[in-house]
């Protein structure tokens, strides 16, 4: 059984081409994952603490022949061999992996909750995701009308970011 998967990137530390390139290639190069298409990076305000970078956001959608819980495991072992390198500041992400949505599963598991659980509310997830994905509907709306109420503000989309 195999199940179209989105995996949304983050990065707003270090070298973000490097993170992001790492992700790609680690998420290529692992057993029972098919990496079908990428969207668009974007460059979005950072959402938190203190003062950060802005961060690099992008959208990869892939053929996942791994159950939910290991490809969350894959993402999260991509994130760890990017933490090794040298953080500062908390708060601030080398590499973020969240697994937004797997088929139609839908969970509450707080180690693993599908669809994402902030997925709704946040531009820098909903925008790329709207460019591979823009008709799925979750919880009555699309992909594209939840995006419609988020402000873009401050977000550009990266020039030639995997290059
Ligand atoms: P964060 O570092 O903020 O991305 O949070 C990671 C934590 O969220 C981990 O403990 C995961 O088990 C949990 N989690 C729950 N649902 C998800 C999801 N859909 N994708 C990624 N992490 C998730």
């Amino acid at each position: 059984m195999s199940a179209l998967a989105y995996v949304a990137l983050g990065s707003n530390l270090g070298d973000r081409r490097a993170h992001f390139r790492a992700a790609w290639e680690g998420l290529e190069q692992a057993e029972g994952v098919d990496v079908l298409r990428r969207s668009p990076v974007y460059q979005t305000p950072p959402v938190g603490p203190g003062p950060q970078e802005d961060y690099w956001n992008a959208v990869v959608e892939v053929k996942s022949e791994r159950s939910a819980e290991d490809l969350l495991a894959l993402l999260q072992a991509l994130e760890t061999a990017r933490h090794r390198e040298r953080t500062v500041r908390w708060g601030s992400r080398t590499l973020d992996l969240d697994l937004l949505l797997y088929g139609e599963e839908e969970r509450d598991d707080p180690a693993l909750t599908l669809p994402h659980p902030h997925l709704r509310e946040r531009a820098f997830v909903l925008l790329p995701l709207a460019d591979l994905l823009p008709h799925r509907v979750l919880r009555g709306r699309t992909v594209e009308d939840w995006l419609a109420r988020c402000s873009l503000a401050g977000i550009v989309e990266v020039a030639n970011p995997w290059g």
